[in-house]
């Protein structure tokens, strides 16, 4: 049984071990391809849930207890990883009731070990560049991968090498990368020029690319829809929303539905809602004109982990929402900020482009799309302490073209006992 690396438009096979992104012939993207048909005695919810209690690596990881339908054949001592994934999955009546729909779960990726999901799709990503040999790795980041990558780098004694763009990198993230003794080059252009260059740089130096146009990164990255059907002892929720930058998250969830439905596994294929910033909104563009063509944009957004105006995923997630019957939503920066500040009041918490799930249920309702009573799984792809700075701008009211709508203001006392309870009274009363 060996899975093998098919391009997603012409159907042409490559070896499993070829390093490549995009297809030699007609450049299509590349899937990673298992062999379901061989998988189909081997899997079963069974297996998955007695793994689940296990302390020993690789079954402890939220990725690695799925291996069957990560990586099948990939030897399980090449296998680098920090027990990612086992994100909790919580209840948030309160936000269900603000959006206007029956049942609400966010799926708090944050929770990962550097703080995004990223870490689901770079331990199968670096676990490939492991079994292909590599000694460097790179990607371009808008922040996220480069802490995700640093740190899997490190830990499989690799180099990595991050290109950053030249502006609005988030403090937490642009730390982790130095931290965890990445290259770091910061150039002076945005995220889309970075992905370009970084392919090109990477060709030149035999450099292997973990950015999400690496179909391995997305076989990882399918293990959150797994764990969330798995949490849910497998009942499938009507709707699952997420934000939408490079793509490779909704396109890694809509594979990752197909082979659990092909499989037997799940009964029915719930709908994706990809949700997108207005300011980097391509994806909702193409999708309002039928896919009839696709525009690059240039990006501008709160939100700098989706600020991506040329997703290279773009195909795949077209196929995602052909499989699953999804639909494409966009949300203001004001809509973004406000829904993050609600999630994290819950004590929950999220970096801005995660609530692009929360602000996008809410318009979906609004909009008759999604039904009152609909079960609804929003994902929170980062954590909130990556980025501290639009938090603490949002509430002290100094957010440009924002307003705060639900802000908490930090007070300011000399050590004067009046004073410090003068403003503790009029805090209670209001
Ligand atoms: C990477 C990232 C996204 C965007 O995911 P894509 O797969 O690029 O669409 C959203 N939120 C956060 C926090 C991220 O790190
Ligand atoms: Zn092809």
């Amino acid at each position: 049984m060996t899975s093998v690396l098919k391009c997603i438009h012409c159907g042409r096979e490559y070896p499993i071990n070829a390093v490549m992104y995009t297809c030699a012939d007609c450049g299509g993207l590349l899937d990673v391809r298992h062999d379901l048909d061989a998988l189909r005695g081997r899997v079963s919810r069974a297996l998955f849930d007695e793994r689940l209690g296990t302390l020993e690596a690789p079954f402890n990881s939220g990725v690695w207890r799925y291996k069957e339908l990560i990586y099948p054949d990939v030897n399980a001592a090449q296998i680098v990883t920090r027990g990612e994934g086992n994100t909790n999955l919580y209840p948030v009546p309160k936000l269900a009731k603000w959006a206007g729909v029956g049942t609400l779960y966010l799926k708090h990726e944050g929770e990962n070990p550097t703080g995004s999901f990223k870490d689901r799709g770079m331990t199968s990503g670096v676990t490939q560049a492991r079994a292909l040999g590599m000694t460097r790795v790179a990607c371009a980041s808008t922040g996220n991968t480069s802490a995700s990558m640093a740190a899997y780098a490190s830990m499989a004694e690799m180099e990595g090498i991050v290109f950053f763009q030249n502006k609005q990198i988030a403090l937490g993230k642009l730390s982790q990368a130095i931290a965890y003794g990445a290259t770091c080059v910061q150039i002076n252009a945005d995220f889309d020029r970075n992905m370009e260059l970084v392919r090109q740089v990477a060709e030149r130096l035999g450099v292997y690319v973990l950015n999400s146009v690496n179909p391995f990164r997305l076989e990882g990255q399918k293990a959150i829809i797994f764990e969330t059907l798995q949490q849910l002892r497998w009942r499938v929720p009507d709707w699952i929303v997420c934000p939408g930058g490079n793509l490779g998250n909704s396109s890694a969830f809509g594979k990752a539905l197909h082979e659990l439905h092909a499989l037997g596994l799940i009964e029915r294929i719930p709908r994706v809602a990809i949700v997108q910033a207005e300011g980097a909104n391509p994806l909702y563009r193409a999708y309002q004109n039928g896919f009839a063509r696709f525009e690059r944009v240039k990006a501008q957004t709160v939100a700098t982990a989706i600020k991506i105006g040329n997703p290279v995923n773009y195909a795949k997630a077209v196929r995602t929402l052909e499989w699953t019957n999804g639909v494409v939503e966009q949300v203001s920066d004001q809509e973004i900020m406000d829904a993050k500040a609600l999630i994290d009041a819950q004590g929950i918490g999220c970096e801005p482009a995660s609530a692009c799930s929360l602000a996008g249920t809410r318009k979906l309702v609004a909009r008759g799309v999604i039904q009152p009573d609909e079960t609804v799984v929003g994902i929170l792809t980062g954590h909130l302490l990556k980025d501290p700075d639009a938090t603490i701008s949002y509430h002290s009211g100094t957010l440009e073209h924002i307003r705060a709508r639900y802000p908490n203001r930090l007070h300011q006392a000399e050590p004067n006992l009046d004073e410090i309870v003068g403003i503790l009274t009029a805090a209670e009363r209001t």
